[in-house]
């Protein structure tokens, strides 16, 4: 469609929708959503009885709402497909991780004396790839080598460059020839059961520590954890993870006395090193343990130090919000019949993707599910997890939330002032879409002070 077409028609959908006459109720649904880019659609009803006469109290439906729908927040956490709801998301995880640290939202403050660590476990190397270092400030040459050997490919294995931040050649193979794009995607794929595994074998490490058997921790110590997974430049998956040593059942006792800092740092070195993964054989391919690299970083939260709780949180949060299209790749599923000459990504990318879509035809890697996790590079794992005793629950904040706004709702009139308990409340919703229409999408940017992005209205109804 060309743009001045785009333009006329999007200019067209908001001057009807200004016009209408239910204009500020939509604009009201709008704001409601926090600036949302594309709000889920739902049509339905909601109904308040009286459980002892079956008289109706009060009903309320999306008959009498701007295009008979009620426009709710799409709660992505992909900054990439909705900045507001990432940016309520980001908030939230900073928020529960905080309180992991510091205490609050039902974590007792005591936390605070407990053992915590901040831990970065990263993938191995499968070949050198385009970096930045900086020392003293100064950037430093990329990959400098006096007697550079020339790969079998006719390419020398140096590079002289100072790169700079955003220099798109930044993890990217020096030789894509010689780079195991197999080992890269393998890692993703496997990288969750390797945390799983380095988990377990950090509880394993610490029980020995204690002198106790490995069911018996339970009852001593808890070990707790917040993770976040963050794609390197290269396109694979690293983990920041926070560790806690907490007393049975949670943060609310503590460790035992011997279970200190040093102890868990112990567990993690051990466990980092200890733990593999192995990816199946297949075709002429021999099975194939991976390992984490060898870079393990191990440091520890304070409230006031080096590295700070607050610090902390904005780290895991921000990366909670990011998945692999930092890496240049698509930020959706890739259907196999899709031509990816028509995605204009970087080589690198494509043969990541090309890599997953290969290795998902062999029926001996079938449970890796790799042509479906392609955009991923991949990796099918959460983003964001916590162990159940970490801190409260992105589902409590939410609930909070939306207590606060079911109390607006009330006071403006909108919903019946019942007693909950008192009455049978019967709620009938039917998804039927979602985005806004290429007016709406203007008019809600307006709105709502979020920025528009072209391509991203995928309209449910018309204005
Ligand atoms: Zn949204
Ligand atoms: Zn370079
Ligand atoms: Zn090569």
């Amino acid at each position: 469609m060309p743009t001045t077409h785009a333009t006329a028609h999007a200019k067209a959908g908001m001057i009807a929708r200004l016009n209408h006459p239910d204009y500020d109720r939509w604009a009201s649904q709008i704001r409601a959503t926090g600036g949302c880019r594309q709000p889920i659609h739902l049509r339905g009803k909601v109904d308040h009885y009286d459980p002892a006469t079956g008289r109706l109290l009060h009903r309320y439906t999306t008959r009498t709402e701007p295009d008979g729908i009620l426009r709710v927040p799409c709660k992505t956490r992909r900054a990439s497909r909705c900045p507001a709801c990432a940016e309520t998301y980001r908030g939230d995880t900073y928020q529960l991780i905080r309180a992991g640290l510091a205490g609050g939202k039902g974590v007792p403050e005591s936390v605070t004396t407990h053992p915590t660590l901040f831990v970065t476990l990263t993938a191995p190397s499968f070949g050198p790839v385009h970096t930045r270092r900086e020392h003293n400030g100064k950037v430093q040459p990329c990959h400098a080598r006096r007697n550079a050997t020339t790969c079998p490919h006719g390419r020398v294995m140096s590079c002289t460059a100072r790169h700079s931040k955003d220099d798109p050649r930044l993890g990217e193979p020096l030789c894509p020839d010689c780079y195991d794009y197999t080992g890269s995607v393998l890692f993703n794929a496997l990288a969750p059961l390797l945390w799983k595994r380095f988990a377990d074998s950090v509880r394993r490490h610490l029980a020995k520590l204690g002198g106790l058997l490995l069911k018996e921790l339970r009852h001593h110590l808890t070990l707790s954890f917040a993770k976040v997974a963050e794609y390197q430049r290269r396109g694979v998956v690293h983990f920041h993870a926070v560790i806690r040593l907490d007393g049975p059942g949670g943060p609310e006792a503590p460790p035992p006395p011997w279970a200190t800092t040093d102890t868990l740092t112990h567990a993690i070195q051990h466990a980092a090193k200890a733990v593999s993964a192995k990816a199946p054989a297949y075709a002429d391919q021999p099975e194939r343990p991976l390992h984490w690299g060898d870079q393990l970083d191990i440091r520890p939260i304070t409230l006031n130090g080096d590295l700070t709780d607050q610090a902390v949180a904005g780290y895991i949060a921000k990366y909670a919000t990011k998945a692999a299209e930092c890496v240049g790749t698509l930020d959706r599923r890739i259907n196999p019949l899709d031509t990816l000459d028509a995605y204009n990504l970087r080589d690198h990318a494509r043969r990541l993707i090309t890599t997953c879509m290969h290795l998902g035809t062999q029926p001996d890697l079938a449970e890796l599910r790799l042509a479906d996790w392609a955009h991923m590079l991949g990796f099918r794992g959460h983003f964001s997890t916590r162990s159940r005793r970490y801190s409260t629950t992105l589902g409590e904040l939410r609930a909070a939330r939306e207590h606060f706004v079911h109390t607006e709702e009330v006071t403006h009139g909108r919903l019946p002032l019942f007693d909950e308990d008192a009455v049978l409340v019967i709620s009938e919703w039917q998804y039927v879409g979602k985005g806004h229409s290429a007016g709406d999408a203007l008019l809600a940017a307006a709105l709502t002070g979020m920025p528009l992005t072209t391509g991203q209205h995928t309209a449910g109804s018309r204005p």
